[in-house]
């Protein structure tokens, strides 16, 4: 079989050729000082990487309601990073979701991550509304764009979410959210390229024109993400499993595999032609930094872009 070897990767273009990029990191709201610590070190680092903006989740059931926003507010202030707020519907009456969206606005919070939420016992049991509440994510933008012009992002699945009865169910939903108001998706994590490739495919063909960023989840510690998969529905492909098999104890071998996994995921996306990324930092910069450096994402380009124009 004849190779294509004078094929041009768009990965491979100099700076002066490459598409530009936009990059947003999500963050997890931290629980004790020495968490908090790291989440302000890691902003640090990676707000010269200028994100589109840096989102902040909100815990199952708004267990964080509290610490989302003060994180959310002062990525703002002090680091002059666009902040998005995430937002569940769980547990809680319009009346209640209304007051944490009026909230975000009077913080000057103009971006929201919508989102159905998980019951408190896991995603494995089937979601009820609160008798007074958002019915699902797609009822929550609505509210939302009712209140204020927010710029809302909402999740999308390529591996189909795992309550979806069909294909057709699943992007018939990520369609209700959009023409509620939503400006973009954003995956789930997923490690095979091909199926977030297909899933926005599909999307295509449902009519669906906006924007459906990958979610790239780096692997820190494979057992750690490989619950995370299970208990979302994002499946461990058996090629992945193996390259991390038998690394438990052996740090500096999973963090170098981490990073070459990681790289072949982006780059491979950047060379179909994918131009955004939002990367689940888990408040680790690492992994992130050397990602955003493969898609010549420089501090010192920014720097030097800003200051010519
Ligand atoms: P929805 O889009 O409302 O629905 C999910 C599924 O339910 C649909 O695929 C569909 O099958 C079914 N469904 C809903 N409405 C209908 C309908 N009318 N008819 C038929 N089927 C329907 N969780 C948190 O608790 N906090 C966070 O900060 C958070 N951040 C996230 C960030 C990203 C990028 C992603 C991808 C997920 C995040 N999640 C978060 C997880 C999310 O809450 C769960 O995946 C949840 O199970 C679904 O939320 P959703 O917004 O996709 O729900």
């Amino acid at each position: 079989m004849a190779m294509d070897f004078d094929h041009q990767r768009t990965s491979r273009l100099t700076p002066d050729r490459r598409p530009g990029l936009q990059l947003s990191f999500e963050f997890f709201p931290p629980k004790t000082d020495a968490m908090e610590a790291r989440f302000w070190d890691t902003l640090n680092r990676l707000a010269p990487l200028k994100p589109r903006f840096v989102s902040v989740t909100y815990g199952a059931g708004g267990s964080t309601r509290e610490r989302t926003l003060r994180m959310v507010r002062q990525v703002k202030s002090d680091s002059g990073v666009d902040a998005a707020a995430h937002l569940t519907c769980v547990g809680a009456s319009r009346d209640e979701v209304d007051a944490v969206i009026r909230g975000y606005q009077a913080a000057g919070i103009g971006r929201i991550v919508a989102l159905r939420g998980d019951p408190p016992e896991g995603a494995g049991k089937p979601f009820e509304p609160h008798p007074q509440g958002y019915r699902n994510a797609a009822d929550l933008v609505a509210g939302i764009r009712r209140i204020g012009d927010f710029d809302v992002s909402v999740a999308a699945y390529p591996e189909k979410h795992p309550q979806s009865p069909s294909w057709d169910a699943d992007v018939d939903n990520l369609k209700r959210k959009l023409d509620a108001g939503a400006t973009r998706a954003i995956t789930q994590m997923f490690f095979d390229n091909a199926d977030y490739l297909r899933f926005v495919e599909r999307a295509r063909r449902a009519g669906i024109s906006a924007p459906i960023v990958p979610g790239i989840q780096p692997i820190h510690s494979f057992t750690q993400i490989a619950s995370f998969a299970a208990r979302n529905g994002a499946k461990i492909p058996d090629w992945l499993a193996e390259r991390f098999e038998g690394l438990e104890d052996d740090p500096e071998t999973h963090a170098l595999v981490a990073a070459a996994v990681a790289a072949e995921q982006v780059l491979e996306l950047v060379d179909e032609g994918v131009t955004e990324f939002h990367f689940f930092t888990l408040n680790r910069p690492n992994l992130v930094l050397a990602l955003a450096r493969l898609l010549g994402r420089r501090p010192e380009r920014l720097e030097a872009d800003a200051a010519v124009s």
